[in-house]
């Protein structure tokens, strides 16, 4: 592959490996300190351009990479599927997805970053004022293995639609992808180079931290995510943490549970549940309790993992995470957990079988930690009320999902997460215009949206006289009755309490 052969080989290297089949997919420098900091000049020499192309020049360069990718996706597919494992379909989906989130990013970036005229007041009514949003200059954006395409552009495109450069430092499971993307935006765009790849573990995202970038937008493990947050908090280095989640699903009685049943087998096993935004518990009310089951067991009891194409699902990415799977599944049986589909042979690596699990104790390791595998419990919940207090009970709080009729809105607020979906899964990752982002150990910030470009931007706010006033109050000179006139005009507008106080 000539993107991997082409780059130098500095100091130790690594490879890449296929999980399914332990084959070698490529070998990457172990970039250190210095070849990062070499990246963090490039990009950063490239981001003055870069910001002198405005909205209209980045929009037409997003726009050539946004076809580069479309033209290339068979092969990065193909890349995603050899490297991370999961099936062609699923790879496609992350494609087909990140393009969207280009698409929209290319073309709102000046509708929300843009200068604008904002109301000034009575007090300064001769001052016009405006703001705009300015890029931070070079971001640096760490990622993990799980989505590998659209886990990372989530940042990438966004930061350079605010006009950023960027040094992306891919997963070390997934170099071969990260390097894919930024080849691809060197072909499409050339000059300025503005997208820089760094491939290494650990040891080079701690670099990164320290490289004098501008912004660090990290995308992993809550752990990780410390780690990241004190190295930057050395140079005041402001982070976005998109870290991972314990996403429950609450079936409300009037729910259509077929649809449940299929949107929680989709979202608990898909990708091998290796999904930040997994369904990793599902609460169902007493009343349909039975009948949801009974659905998700028929459906769950049909579902293959594998490496060829008919597999649902494809292998454990991460080996280590087989164990904490296999941790958490003995854990929850030891409790008193029954399986009713799949059960304590389930991990078979590098697979883990469909596993439904009930009568799951509130303690196991199962309702409470990241599981990252196609392992689902399912719980009681005595109405939708307690079906929330149960969801909420968790330190995670990415993403959530509801299925219900009368009662779905009042539901979907009141779950403590970054997004929820209403009779559907992961659907807000969809729509670009969505924020996207966690509370709690699921971090913090935004990605996607409006939200998510001003995340790579900094507000610059600008005040203008238009004419002076005859008497201003920030002067030495100013006459004595100034103030008082001003604390009669601040009494009159501001002094009288509503009549009935707001609700
Ligand atoms: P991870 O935390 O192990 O690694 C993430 C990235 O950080 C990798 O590139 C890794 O090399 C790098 N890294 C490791 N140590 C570092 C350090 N000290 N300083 C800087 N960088 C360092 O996570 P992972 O196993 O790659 O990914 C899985 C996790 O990511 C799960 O918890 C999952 O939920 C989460 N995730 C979250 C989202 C989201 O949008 N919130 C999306 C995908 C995955």
């Amino acid at each position: 592959m000539a993107m991997l052969e082409d780059r130098p080989t500095r100091g130790r290297g690594f490879d890449s490996t296929c999980p399914a089949t332990g084959e070698v997919v490529g070998s990457f420098p172990l970039d250190g300190p210095e070849q990062v900091a070499a990246a963090v000049a490039r990009a950063g020499e490239g981001q003055r351009r870069w910001a002198e192309l405005g909205f209209g020049g980045r929009r037409r360069a997003l726009a050539a990479y946004k076809a580069m990718l479309v033209r290339r996706t068979d092969e990065l597919v193909a890349l995603v599927h050899r490297e991370n494992g999961k099936p062609h379909a699923d790879a496609l989906i992350e494609v087909v997805l990140s393009v969207e989130h280009l698409d929209w990013a290319a073309r709102n970036a000046a509708r929300v970053l843009g200068r604008r005229r904002v109301r000034s007041t009575m007090l300064l009514a001769n001052h016009a004022a405006s703001v705009e949003y300015q890029p931070l200059g070079v971001v640096g954006v760490m990622g993990p293995w799980n989505y590998p395409v659209l886990t990372p552009l989530g940042s990438i495109i966004y930061a350079l639609a605010a006009g950023n450069a960027v040094v992306f430092k891919p997963s070390e499971l997934t170099p071969a992808v990260g390097c894919f993307l930024a080849d691809a935006f060197a072909d499409a765009v050339g000059d300025p180079p503005v997208f820089q790849v760094v491939t290494g573990d650990g040891t080079t995202g701690h670099a990164l931290c320290l490289a004098g970038v501008d912004k660090v937008a990290f995308t992993g493990s809550p752990a990780t995510g410390r780690k990241v947050m004190v190295a930057c908090a050395e140079r005041l280095v402001p982070v976005v943490l998109e870290l991972g989640g314990k996403d429950a699903m609450v079936v409300d009685a009037d729910a259509d549970l077929d649809a449940a049943a299929e949107q929680a087998l989709w979202g608990g096993m898909a990708n091998a549940g290796q999904t930040c935004l997994a369904t990793e518990r599902v609460y169902v009310v007493d009343e349909v309790y039975e009948r949801f089951l009974a659905r998700l067991v028929e459906r769950a009891s049909r579902v293959r993992p594998g490496g060829g194409p008919g597999a649902d699902f494809g292998p454990i990415t991460l080996p280590r995470q087989l164990e904490v799977i296999r941790r958490h599944l003995d854990d929850a049986l030891a409790r008193g957990a029954r399986a009713l589909v799949g059960g304590p042979d389930a991990v078979r690596p590098p697979y883990v079988d469909p596993v439904v699990l009930v009568d799951v104790p509130a303690d196991a390791l199962i309702l409470r930690e990241e599981t990252f595998g196609p392992v689902l419990p399912v719980v009681r919940a005595r109405d939708a009320g307690h079906a929330v207090e149960l969801a909420n009970a968790n330190p995670y709080g990415l993403g959530a999902a509801v299925f219900a009729g009368r009662r779905a809105d009042r539901i979907a607020r009141a779950l403590r997460s970054g997004m929820t979906s209403i009779n559907s899964v992961l659907t807000y990752v969809g729509i670009p215009s969505l924020p996207y982002g966690g509370v709690g150990e699921s971090g913090f910030g935004s990605v996607h949206g409006p939200d998510g470009l001003r995340e790579f931007a900094r507000p610059k706010a600008i005040t203008r006289q238009r004419f002076p006033l005859p008497f201003g109050m920030q002067s030495f000179d100013r006459p004595g009755f100034v103030l008082p006139a001003v604390r009669q005009a601040m009494r009159l507008r501001h002094g009288h309490a509503p009549r009935t106080p707001r609700r």
